[in-house]
C-alpha cells in the first residue's frame, strides 16, 4: 500500500474514453505532462498520478490497488466482475450492448434464441441477460470483430456495442434485442479511506461542479415588472433570480440559471411572457 497521500487514476490509454476522461480532468482544472506514447504522467497541481491502461484492466487495477480510482464504461465493469464502487457515473461514453441476428430473419422474442449459438465479448453480460429471460444458447467468447461471426458460420446471432447500426448492416445484420445501457463511470476501490478517501472526495466536487455547469446556462432578460412573478416561477435559478431595475421605468432585467433538459421549453413561455432581449450564456463552473 502507497501512504503517501496520492491518487492514482487508470485512463484509458487510447479509445473512446480517453478523450472525454481527459477532458473532465481538464476542467477539473488538473493538468500534467505526458509525453507520448508515456504510460504514466504526474498532474502538476493536484496529487494525482495517470496510469494510462487498455480499458478491459482498468477494473482489475483497481480491484488490485495498483491504482485507486478509474475511469471505464459500466459495460467492462459489469463484465470484469472485480470488486470495485461505482463513485460517480460520468454521463458520456454511453452506448448499448444488443443482441443482432441476420438482417433476413424475423425476430419474435428472446425465446427464438433458444439453442442457438450467439458470439459475443462480453460472455458474463450476455449470460445474466440469458439466464434472466430463461433462455438457454451456446455462448461463444470472441474478443474482437464479433459481427463477422454469423457470416463465417460461427454463430447465429451476436451480441456487442451498437452505436449506428451500420456496422451491423454492412455484415448482413440488424439490431433486435438492447440487453445492457453502459456509460462512463468513476470508479474506485471499496475501502478508500483517510487522506486518499478526503481527495477523492475533493475530486468528486470538483466533477459534479462541472456536470452541472455543463448542464446549466446563465440567463438574462428583460421583462415588465407586472411580469416578475410569473417569470420568477419559470426561472427559479438556485435560490431566486436577481432582479436589477432598468434606466427605463415599469422595467427590469432578471438574471437566472437555466437547465439544459427545458431549455428551448423555458424559452418560449418566457418570450409569451413578454420576456425581451433574452441572452443565455455558458457557465464555466456551477458550485452546489
Ligand atoms: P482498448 O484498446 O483500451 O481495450 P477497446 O477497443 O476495447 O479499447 P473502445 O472501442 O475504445 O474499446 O471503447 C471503450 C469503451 O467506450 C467501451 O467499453 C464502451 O464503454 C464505450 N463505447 C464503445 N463504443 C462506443 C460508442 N460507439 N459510443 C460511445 N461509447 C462507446
Ligand atoms: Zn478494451
Amino acid at each position: 500500500m502507497n501512504n503517501s497521500a496520492k491518487l492514482r487514476i487508470a485512463i484509458q490509454k487510447s479509445g473512446r474514453l480517453s478523450e472525454d476522461s481527459l477532458q473532465m480532468i481538464k476542467e477539473c482544472g488538473i493538468s500534467f505532462k505526458n509525453g507520448i506514447g508515456a504510460l504514466k504522467a504526474e498532474a502538476t497541481n493536484f496529487p494525482m498520478e495517470f496510469l494510462l491502461l487498455r480499458d478491459d484492466d482498468i477494473p482489475g487495477y483497481v480491484a488490485d490497488g495498483v491504482a485507486d480510482i478509474g475511469i471505464v464504461g459500466e459495460n467492462v465493469l459489469a463484465e470484469k466482475q472485480r470488486d470495485v464502487v461505482v463513485a460517480h457515473k460520468l454521463g458520456f461514453s454511453k452506448c448499448r450492448l444488443s443482441i443482432a441476428i441476420p438482417k433476413s430473419e424475423p425476430y419474435e422474442g428472446v425465446h427464438q434464441l433458444d439453442g442457438k449459438r450467439i458470439a459475443t465479448s462480453y460472455p458474463k453480460i450476455l449470460e445474466t441477460f440469458l439466464r434472466n429471460n430463461n433462455v438457454q444458447a451456446e455462448i461463444h467468447e470472441i474478443s474482437g470483430s464479433v459481427e463477422i461471426a454469423p457470416g463465417i458460420g460461427l454463430a447465429d446471432a451476436i451480441c456487442d456495442i451498437v452505436s449506428s447500426g451500420s456496422t451491423l448492416f454492412t455484415n448482413g445484420l440488424k439490431e433486435v434485442q438492447p440487453i445492457f445501457q453502459s456509460e462512463a463511470v468513476l470508479i474506485s476501490r471499496p475501502d478508500m479511506a483517510g487522506e486518499q478517501r478526503a481527495l477523492l472526495d475533493k475530486l468528486l466536487f470538483r466533477i459534479r461542479s462541472v456536470q452541472a455547469a455543463r448542464n446549466n446556462k446563465y440567463i438574462l432578460l428583460n421583462a415588465p415588472e407586472s411580469k416578475i412573478e410569473v417569470i420568477k416561477s419559470l426561472i427559479p435559478g438556485m435560490k431566486s433570480p436577481s432582479i436589477l431595475p432598468l434606466a427605463e421605468p415599469g422595467w427590469v432585467s432578471m438574471h437566472s440559471v437555466i437547465n439544459e433538459n427545458d431549455f428551448w421549453e423555458v424559452i418560449e413561455k418566457l418570450q409569451a411572457e413578454g420576456a425581451q432581449g433574452i441572452l443565455v450564456v455558458p457557465i464555466e463552473k456551477m458550485i452546489l
